[in-house]
């Protein structure tokens, strides 16, 4: 089974796998942050009072690397406003007031190889498009190589390698047509030949039904089951043998990554012309009713974990993303966000932070063959130029070193600030 050195194995806990996708039932209020994506936040195009029908531009990206926002409701623009966000803590939102309920969007046609790879980009920009993932950065932006940089082999991700989350598998389940679709469209923007979808092979069910909905024409590549054959970098080494180089993008290596709920958004935005206002999220953990859910872009995360049964008791941490690689929230007024792949409430153990012991497991799992205990060593003692000698900017934050840490240094942590520091310094 094709794979990657190093990484971990965490236990997967995939309780909702068999969960359908469900759609919630929007709230009255909606809150869209001008900023849920890399690159630069864009700018309001709605005044307060104004009325706003389901899908239109909220904000609108003026910089190339930024993606527009749209509302998934129908209403009233209450306010344009700092709000609380789950990644940035906080960041201009603009808030609807409206709601009813939310009917499929009404479903196009499209072929493919009709569409030129500039009018595909367009609509991709315009539907406000970016990877679902986690990362969320622009996808436009992803199917614009430039022409130095000749792209190949497209890549759908379809891993899923965090704990807890579902809302993947469900989509490659439920949707594998789109998945399809989107991954042609990407292919022909970027004058790629050959398609490929990677998948851990803990998702037979998965593979089965991409690769018939392919009909043969793409390459479904079962992958070892471990932490973090999903991150972009093991998912190329894993799939062709390619390394990416140090500071370098996939592009680099003839590759473009896209994960496959993302494939499921070109392939609407192209057809349909529907701006991405809802994604799949799977609720999991210390919640009444887990499952996988279809939420509009702007939820609160009360609200969906009211929808999902409550939090149950010894909740003591709400997480979005997934264990490994997720951010714990501070309040549950945050919306859900296009990088929202899962909100999960965990039972946080207490723990307290030991000295290092020099075991050098932290190094024998690293999936970039770093050295995590000179970061914490010297993020410690602020050498910040000797941690840039180190490579830190390769670091995935992967956290596969905190995760085998016996010493439960809170490794990813003292990577983070350092990274900050580095660039800051710079
Ligand atoms: S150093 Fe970075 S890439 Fe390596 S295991 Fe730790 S978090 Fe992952
Ligand atoms: S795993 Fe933890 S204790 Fe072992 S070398 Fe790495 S940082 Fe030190």
């Amino acid at each position: 089974m094709r794979s990657f050195r190093g990484g971990v194995h965490p236990p997967y806990n995939k309780v909702t796998q068999d969960r359908p996708i469900e759609r919630v039932r929007p709230p009255e209020r909606v809150v869209v942050p001008l900023s849920q994506h890399t690159g630069a936040p864009c700018e309001p195009s709605v005044e307060k009072g104004q009325e706003v029908q389901r899908g239109q531009k909220l904000g609108e990206a003026k910089a190339f690397i930024s993606a527009p926002v749209h509302t998934p409701i129908s209403g009233v623009v209450k306010e344009i406003a700092p709000h609380p966000h789950p990644v940035l803590g906080e960041a201009l939102a603009v808030v609807v007031e409206g709601g009813g309920e939310m009917e499929d969007w009404p479903r196009g046609e499209v072929d493919p190889d009709s569409l030129e790879p500039e009018e595909i980009r367009m609509r991709v920009r315009e539907a406000g498009v970016v990877g679902l993932g986690g990362a969320a950065f622009p996808t436009a932006v992803k199917l614009s190589p430039p022409e130095d940089k000749p792209i190949d082999t497209v890549i759908l991700n379809g891993c899923e390698c965090e704990p807890y989350l579902t809302a993947d598998h469900r989509t490659m389940l439920e949707r594998a047509e789109d998945c399809i679709l989107g991954l042609r469209l990407v292919m022909r923007a970027v004058g790629a030949e050959r398609g490929m979808i990677g998948v851990e092979a803990n998702k037979p069910d998965a593979m089965e039904a991409l690769r018939h909905a392919s009909d043969g024409e793409v390459e479904v590549v079962p992958l070892k089951v471990k932490y973090p054959q999903g991150a972009e970098k093991m998912l190329i080494k894993a799939v062709l043998d390619r390394e990416v180089p140090t500071g370098g993008l996939p592009m680099d290596v003839g590759v473009v990554v896209q994960n496959v709920g993302t494939a499921v958004a070109v392939a609407e935005a192209v057809r349909d012309g529907k701006p991405l206002i809802e994604r799949v999220v799977t609720v999991a953990g210390e919640v009444g009713r887990p499952g996988n859910y279809l939420v509009p872009i702007g939820t609160p995360f009360s609200y969906l974990l009211e929808v999902a049964g409550g939090l149950q008791e010894g909740a003591s941490q709400v997480v979005m993303g997934g264990p490994m690689m997720g951010i714990a929230q501070r309040s549950l007024e945050v919306p859900v966000v296009k990088g929202t792949s899962g909100v999960l409430a965990l039972r946080a153990l207490p723990y307290e932070e030991g000295n290092c012991i020099r075991c050098a497991r932290c190094v024998d799992h690293c999936p970039m063959e770093l050295m995590p205990t000179l970061f914490v060593k010297f993020a410690k003692g602020e050498r910040w130029d000797l941690l840039e000698r180190a490579h830190i900017m390769d670091c995935i934050e992967c956290g596969s070193c905190a995760y085998v840490c016996p010493a439960r240094i809170p490794i990813v942590h003292y990577i983070k600030l350092g990274k900050l520091k580095v660039r800051s310094l710079k």
